[in-house]
């Protein structure tokens, strides 16, 4: 492993969440910092998410009930699940390698991984919101699964026994108590669980451009660019960018969300195993007054609403498909109807319609560490359906190892060496 050390010159690549937190972690250690982004901090996928941050999210999309899910899925019967087969069938070798993850060895080690990765985050962004001055963003209600009918409640069983082994903070709610948390839900839900363990912001992009901020006043530097290649110089790295101008670095930190893979394909024509779980958003203002305390997730239609300084922002569930497909509009208008019949929704915002895409490995863990033949070049990237809570743990972990510190958490889950090799 390449150790870094104070003074040296770290170039972040990708200014969302987990290249700002990197960024963040790297400078509070003595390291000169620059970070670039051709979108500036927190535009693209860090933007666009649900802003939720939750304990609950250690629970990976494949788990080991997927495979009795899974025909109901490929007929399309989820709302919250489209696929594009022909995208699939491109992407066939991560579609088998992210299946064969829904087994139980596996998923007890991804969940035992996100758990402590997520509670390292939860503590580092209450304290980093403190200190950026956006605490008042955050809201410590929790956030709601609904069930429409007693079947849909049963059926997500093995997630509540999930959660319960990791001492989340949960209560099953009736009617009636979830109209006392939640006057403006119609009464068409049979059973809630309310995560307690979870917080929210009315902002996600608007928390990563205050970590940039914070970067910033402690000597940190962001830059508007994009980088276009990167190439070693005997000890150290030079970064060309879309300016025509070149960076030198000791150490690069490539934190480029979806954009990572097609990037060290192109660089090192390394192959990440990476599928694209895309995701849309749409906001609305309320209708007369009708309007949420919290994030609720819909868990028949599979949606998420969550009030944001924006209005009510909508958000889907997964589409797998080419990251760069055109936008398929059917999956969110699908959850605007249903939206619709659960909370009385007014016209949408002025704010366009938004498509991103949720980076996942086959193992939905994130992958923090050295790229594998490439000494000096680090990896903070994969964070799947929760890179936005996730940023601070992932930032500090990499910085940690970067610098030859004691990890906070078990690194090894997350080394990129279960994926890359030299
Ligand atoms: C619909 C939806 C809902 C979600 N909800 C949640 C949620 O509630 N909670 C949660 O924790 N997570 C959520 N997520 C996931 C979360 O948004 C992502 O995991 C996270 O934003 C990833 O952060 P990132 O910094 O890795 O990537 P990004 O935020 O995408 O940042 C990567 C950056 O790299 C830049 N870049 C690309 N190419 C280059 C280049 N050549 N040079 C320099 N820079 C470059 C891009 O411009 C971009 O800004 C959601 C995602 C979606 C799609």
């Amino acid at each position: 492993m390449t150790q870094a050390r104070r003074g040296q010159q770290v170039v972040v690549l990708g200014a969302g969440m987990v290249g700002i937190a990197c960024a963040l972690s790297l400078r509070q250690r003595g390291l000169e910092v620059i970070v670039i982004d051709p979108l500036g901090p927190g535009a693209a996928t860090s933007h666009g998410n649900a802003g939720v941050l939750a304990r609950s999210s250690l629970m990976p999309f494949n788990h080991p009930r997927l495979w009795s899910q899974l025909p109901g899925l490929l007929r399309g019967r989820s709302p919250g699940f489209r696929y594009s087969p022909l995208a699939m069938l491109g992407q066939w070798r991560w579609g088998l390698a992210f299946l064969s993850h829904a087994r139980e060895q596996a998923f007890r080690e991804t969940t035992t991984a996100l758990d402590a990765l997520i509670r390292h985050s939860g503590e580092l962004h209450r304290r980093w919101m403190d200190a950026a001055g956006v605490a008042q963003r955050r809201r410590d209600e929790g956030w709601l699964f609904l069930y429409r009918s007693e079947a849909g409640y049963e059926s997500g069983a093995f997630g509540r026994e999930t959660l319960a082994r990791f001492g989340v903070a949960t209560a099953t709610l009736d009617p009636h108590e979830l109209h006392d948390l939640e006057p403006h839900l119609q009464p068409i839900f049979r059973k809630a669980l309310w995560v307690k363990d979870a917080s929210s912001v009315d902002s996600p992009g608007e928390i990563v451009r205050a970590y940039a901020r914070w970067l910033v006043e402690l000597g940190g530097q962001v830059v508007t660019s994009e980088a276009t290649r990167l190439r070693r110089d005997s000890e150290d790295w030079s970064i060309s960018t879309s300016d025509g101008s070149t960076l030198r670095a000791d150490h690069v930190v490539l934190a480029l969300g979806p954009w990572s893979r097609d990037f060290l394909q192109q660089q090192f024509s390394l192959k990440l195993p990476m599928g694209f779980e895309r995701g849309y958003h749409r906001h609305f203002s309320p209708a007369q007054g009708a309007t949420l305390n919290r994030p609720v997730y819909d868990t028949t239609a599979g949606y998420v609403l969550a009030p944001m300084v924006q209005g009510l922002r909508l958000t889907t569930g997964v589409e797998l498909n080419a990251q760069q497909a055109p936008p398929r509009l059917a999956q969110l208008d699908a959850a605007e109807r249903a939206a619709r019949e659960a909370l009385a929704l007014g016209e949408r915002t002025a704010e366009p319609d938004w498509l991103g895409s949720r980076p996942t490995l086959p193992d939905s863990r994130p992958m923090v560490g050295e790229c594998p033949g490439q000494p000096g070049v680090w990896l903070a990237l994969g964070h799947q359906h929760i890179g936005f809570s996730t940023g601070p743990g992932t930032g500090e972990l990499l910085a940690q190892l970067m610098l030859g510190e004691p990890t906070t958490i078990d690194s090894s889950p997350f080394r990129p060496g279960r994926f890359l090799r030299d």
